[in-house]
């Protein structure tokens, strides 16, 4: 009896050693269970690692000082895009002269336009100055509309939804944790923006002029009064009888602050400054691509003390 309990033991223990090791060839391996999320821009990594917390991975192919309009497509962002389980973009176009190719060399069919791994973020808000027709003499970016849409904090949230769908299509096991983090986010967002909007009440009718029209759904949300782009046609430089004009306009409306991007080049905003003495603004764009400080609440607290300080000393 003895003996064949001993004997007993030593067959289960080898029983469990072979279903371990057919678990481990049957089961995928927990390392790579993270989604793995290919951003365009900082902002959209940063929305991303709030809802997914630690069950996403997020990377952004842009840093906060480089022109989302126009990078390269290196192959190291093919070897990104290769790896991802969601495409996460602003689209409208803004990514139009390298996303495209990156797709194309990196995508598998998982990503791909029209499937869920294929985020565009403009495609679930309200989209500014959409032209009624499109040629080539509007200039040579923006025929679906302004696509910098991030900068009005009322449309992270819709975007902050449909990311959850997303990614409970792509993650099912964990769509229970992105719907609660949602819902903290939601929350915390909402109280915040009523806080914003209370803080930056005395910024409405502020006069201000951009250089390219990457404030407009800023402009919109705060109720800025946009003078006029050093830019007369988006992503073309400005002309000199163009300057000329801007410059009696601005002047005349007593303008605050001439609004640039860290990307933006300098030149046309300091010329413009120089003559008027109105100051040049570079106010941040997006969020830091570093994980730690790159969160969107900072980002809007920094835009709105620049904005209030340029608006108190002119
Ligand atoms: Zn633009």
């Amino acid at each position: 009896m003895a003996r064949m309990h001993f004997k007993g033991q030593a067959m289960f223990r080898n029983l469990s050693l072979i279903s371990v090791l057919l678990l481990g060839w049957a089961l995928p391996a927990p390392a790579s269970a993270e989604v793995r999320i290919f951003a365009c821009e900082p902002e959209w990594a940063a929305l991303a690692r709030e809802i997914g917390g630690d069950k996403v991975t997020a990377y952004s192919a842009t840093h906060e000082k480089q022109d989302p309009h126009h990078i390269r497509a290196r192959p190291s962002l093919i070897a990104k895009i290769r790896r991802a389980d969601l495409v996460f973009c602003s689209g409208a176009g803004l990514e139009i002269g390298w996303l495209p190719l990156l797709m194309q060399r990196g995508a598998r069919a998982k990503i791909r336009p029209g499937t869920p791994g294929y985020f565009m973020a403009a495609q679930h808000v309200t989209v500014r100055e959409k032209p009624a027709v499109v040629d080539r003499s509007m200039g040579d970016v923006h025929p679906d509309g302004n696509p910098h849409i991030h900068l009005d904090p009322r449309n992270i949230l819709p975007i902050a939804r449909e990311l959850v769908k997303r990614l409970s299509v792509i993650d099912p096991d964990n769509s229970a944790v992105f719907t609660a983090n949602l819902k903290k986010f939601d929350k915390e967002w909402g109280m915040t923006l009523k806080q914003w909007e209370e803080e930056a009440h005395d910024l409405k009718n502020m006069p201000i002029v951009v250089h390219h029209r990457s404030w407009s759904y800023l402009i919109g949300w705060l109720g800025l009064r946009e003078i006029g782009s050093l830019e007369a046609k988006p992503g073309i430089p400005p002309t000199a009888s163009h300057l000329q004009a801007l410059l009696k306009k601005a002047i005349a409306a007593k303008t605050r602050a001439i609004l640039r991007t860290p990307y933006d080049q300098a030149a046309p905003s300091n010329w413009l400054s120089e003559r008027t003495k109105i100051p040049a603004l570079v106010l941040p764009y997006t969020v830091p691509r570093d994980a730690k400080s790159g969160t969107l609440k900072i980002l809007f607290d920094d835009i709105l003390v620049k904005l209030r300080q340029a608006n108190v000393h002119p």
